[in-house]
């Protein structure tokens, strides 16, 4: 049986069928093992219809009775009577007139598995499907596993190839030495992967994704082990520190640094001192001075000759970070930055590219663009990434293949908390310096929550807050699948604005995603330059947009963002001198979940609280949970509540790696194949 054979090969895949799973990515018969549910449905137990109770249930009847009727226009009603030895019920199909050839003249008896609710004044078996009794079940009479619906793609046909594919299923090579299965106590691969497509209980569900969450987890943490050996192994440049330098700058600055600032920096100097190139993450709340500390280690850099270069994932963000570099480094430095992003053209961007290939340019600042194959360097000694889940594994690939004879040193900065046990999963090959401190003096911010009944006193306190010259955020939620519905509501709350804070003595800035990127940012700058008081936003302004002069942060539908989320948009605020405040709106119905994470946001401030509490929240299957974060992508296990199999696992990989660093043995060779 070959795993790699192409589905086409399947009886009943034919030209049209290997189209659709083509179109969802799906092309081999691994490929299709692979595709896990998304949910289950728990069809198992046959009820008899006289003891029927609203709910998602299973009966075995035969047809008594079918037609068909046309509504309206591309509409059919397909109604049926189905009968057992205990009664009748009624079914409903909108649109399958095709259960009519199905079910009408036979004296068979089929499963059908529907929802059984009180719909148009009557009870009724909602579209429920069905099939013989005859045959092997495939969305009746068991726990029926839902697939994502990718292009369309229909669950039941993902069942019916499954059900077909099961032999595969049952000869898998375990990819795991066998004596961690056993020390574990896990699932045989195989045993998980039949479990999960054909679970017989709820325990088959658990066990099952339990042993394939292990394998992710595992994988993940294998990689990060195995990069970190190969990254020892690398030469980097040897950047020594000159401390009168150093010293002299921080002298100058208009504030002392932190403890945690002075940490971190400290371990930069460290990594540099040494033979192989620094890979370090710089984690901190926002606010709480990445940029100073990243700017010392340039200083550094630039001490000894070489170039340091720092890559942002927007060009806002990456001319933020120019602006306050320049002005840190103030007018009479004799240190060169530079800009570059997609939109610098022409003779502007031939020009900064000579002066960063001859050397003459000490720091540059930009986008993506960065890495583009015509940037040249002279000898780039640092490399600076900010905000890094955005940006993917291959684009920081791409800048380190920019040391001319050596590699770079790696500095990457993060505000998003990342629990301890996590950033060793995911920047399991990264070092980790935390700046966990706030400057002195800050005032934190007051975060309130208000039911929609409340709006007219959030009307009022705008209003108060505008005539003090303060600047406001209005933020709605964008989930991807709804994004139109999601548009409305940003769309009707704008207009709603507007009545309350009339043109011209009012102006608001509009952002979303569906704008041009160069819409958007005019629309930020004139915010940014306070010519408007409101700006109405999506998420887009999620990530790093500076205006100190804003001190209110509204978010509308607030049970509908996810902690980690709730807290980047908050640290918009509280960057001036000024209260600041982060007010949650929200509807009074909403889920116990939801009320959690506003409470949550209410009692603390504190990033790593936030993080902590987010993925204890967090199940397993969360996908909304898994967007908002980008990085929390783990569908199987519950790493909030598994934390321990965190660090389990990773011993493992260690001391698999130790014994076997290339992993040649043959227990291992599966791993490698992964
Ligand atoms: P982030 O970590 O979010 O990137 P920034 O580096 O932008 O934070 O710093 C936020 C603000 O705090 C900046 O205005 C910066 O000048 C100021 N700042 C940084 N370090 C200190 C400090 N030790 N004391 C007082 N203010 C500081
Ligand atoms: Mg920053």
């Amino acid at each position: 049986m070959n795993l790699d054979a192409p589905l086409e090969s399947i009886k009943g895949v034919g030209e049209k069928t290997a189209e659709q799973l083509r179109a969802a990515g799906l092309l081999t018969v691994r490929d299709l093992i692979s595709f896990l549910p998304r949910k289950y449905e728990d069809f198992s137990e046959v009820v008899k219809i006289a003891n029927i109770k609203p709910g998602m249930r299973t009966i075995r009847a035969k047809c008594e009775k079918i037609e068909t009727k046309r509504v309206r226009r591309g509409m059919t009603v397909t109604t049926a009577t189905l009968v057992d030895a205990s009664g009748k019920l009624r079914a409903v199909w909108f649109n399958q007139p095709y259960r009519v050839k199905q079910l009408q003249s036979t004296d068979e008896e089929f499963f059908f598995s529907g929802t059984f609710e009180f719909s148009y004044n009557r009870f009724q078996l909602s579209s429920p499907s069905a099939e013989k009794v005859s045959e092997v079940p495939v969305s009746t009479d068991r726990i029926v596993p839902v697939y994502r619906a990718v292009k369309g793609l229909k669950s039941h046909l993902v069942r019916k190839l499954l059900v077909q594919l099961r032999p595969y299923m049952e000869v898998l090579k375990d990819p795991m030495p066998e004596a961690i299965i056993r020390r574990q106590k896990l699932r045989s691969f195989s045993q998980a992967v039949v479990a999960l497509h054909f679970p017989e209980d709820n325990d088959d569900i658990r066990r099952g994704r339990e042993r394939l969450g292990f394998d992710e987890l595992f994988q993940l943490l294998l990689a990060a082990q195995l990069n970190k050996r190969s990254n020892s192994e690398l030469q980097g440049w040897k950047i020594p520190f000159n401390k009168q330098a150093v010293q002299q700058f921080v002298a100058e600055l208009p504030f002392a640094l932190t403890d945690a600032q002075r940490r971190s920096a400290w371990e930069v100097v460290q990594d540099f001192e040494r033979e192989t190139p620094m890979n370090r993450l710089l984690q901190g709340d926002v606010g709480s001075g990445k940029t100073i500390v990243a700017l010392l280690c340039m200083l550094i850099v630039k001490d000894n000759g070489f170039q340091s270069c720092i890559m942002a994932p927007t060009e806002i963000l990456a001319q933020q970070h120019y602006a306050s570099i320049s002005e840190a480094l103030g007018e009479n430095s004799n240190i060169k930055v530079a800009f570059l992003s997609g939109s610098v053209k022409n003779k502007a961007r031939s020009i900064i590219l000579e002066e960063l290939a001859s050397g003459a340019t000490d720091i540059i600042i930009g986008t993506h663009a960065l890495i583009e194959p015509t940037v040249k360097f002279h000898n780039l000694g640092l490399t600076i990434v900010d905000e890094q889940h955005r940006f993917g594994v291959a684009q920081r690939a791409a800048i380190w293949q920019k040391g001319q004879h050596l590699m770079p040193h790696v500095l990457v900065m993060t505000a998003t908390p990342i629990p301890r046990t996590l950033a060793m999963t995911i920047y399991g090959d990264l070092d980790v310096s935390v700046i966990d401190e706030l400057p002195p003096g800050r005032k934190e911010i007051k975060t309130m929550h208000f039911y929609d009944s409340g709006r007219p006193r959030l009307i009022e306190f705008l209003h108060k807050e505008i005539a003090n010259g303060r600047q406001v955020y209005i933020v709605y939620p964008l989930i991807e699948e709804s994004e139109k519905l999601d548009l409305q509501s940003l769309q009707n709350g704008y207009e709603q604005l507007l009545t309350y804070f009339p043109p011209p003595q009012f102006q608001i800035s509009v952002v979303h995603g569906r704008m041009k990127a160069a819409d958007k940012d005019w629309e930020m700058q004139r915010f940014i330059k306070k010519e408007t008081q409101i700006m109405v936003a999506t998420t887009v302004i999620e990530v790093g947009v500076n205006v100190p002069n804003a001190s209110v942060m509204v978010i509308e539908n607030t049970e509908r963002f996810g902690l980690s989320q709730l807290h980047q948009l908050r640290g918009r605020v509280g960057r001036g001198a000024k209260q600041s405040y982060c007010i949650l709106m929200s509807d009074y119905k909403i889920s116990k979940e939801g009320k959690e994470r506003i409470h949550t946001m209410v009692r603390t401030n504190n990033g790593f609280e936030i993080a902590e509490a987010d993925l204890k929240q967090r199940g397993p299957g969360d996908l909304q949970g898994t967007q908002q974060s980008g990085i929390l992508d783990f569908r199987l296990l519950n790493i909030g509540k598994d934390s321990a199999i965190i660090e389990t696992a990773r011993q493992i990989a260690m001391r698999i790696i130790d014994r076997d660093p290339q992993l040649e043995m043959d227990v291992h060779y599966q791993l490698k194949l992964h």
